[in-house]
């Protein structure tokens, strides 16, 4: 959809079926070699566990989630992502892709607020005591001294799909 990996500061994954997707458009292939070649985008296939939970729950939320087979294996891969610990954020402005992000507890955005501001806006927070920083003041937990850990603010991606219209 025309996000460019080497214009945002976090590594990006995505998986075969969305770069296979992007061969025969000159540009967009020439921005995933650019990109795969100095790191910043890694190609990666979901395990087949994630794929099937990611199936499952499509399939529970009803009719209106139809995820195509690379959405599937986007959200599968993100997934995975989430259990090695890291927070995956989806980019997406595709409904249902976001609604099953969203049933796991992962964060999404969309790629026209990403576009725009090419940053996540970040809560910080206790691994240990779950206490919450919105401010990036400290680094270290004011109650039990661990050092803070921070996700992407997912309240502001999910309202982002409605001010937008304004
Ligand atoms: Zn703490």
């Amino acid at each position: 959809m025309g996000l460019d990996p080497l214009g945002l500061e976090f590594e990006t994954y995505s998986v075969p079926e969305v770069t296979d997707e992007l061969k025969d458009q000159a540009g967009l292939s020439y921005r995933v070699t650019i990109s795969t070649s100095s790191g910043k985008l890694k190609i990666r296939s979901p395990t087949l566990q994630s794929l099937k939970q990611i199936l499952e729950k499509a399939k529970a939320l009803g009719d209106r989630v139809v995820l195509s087979k690379a959405d599937t294996r986007v959200l599968a891969l993100a997934l995975d992502l989430f259990r090695e610990g890291r927070n995956p954020v989806v980019v997406s402005d595709d409904y249902a892709v976001q609604n099953v992000a969203e049933a796991f507890d992962i964060a999404y955005q969309s790629l026209a607020t990403l576009g725009i501001r090419q940053k996540f806006e970040w809560t910080y927070y206790c691994p240990a005591c779950f206490r919450r920083y919105p401010e990036a003041e400290l680094e270290i937990c004011k109650v039990c001294g661990t050092k803070l850990k921070r996700k992407p603010l997912r309240k502001h991606a999910a309202r982002s799909r409605y001010s937008e219209k304004d």
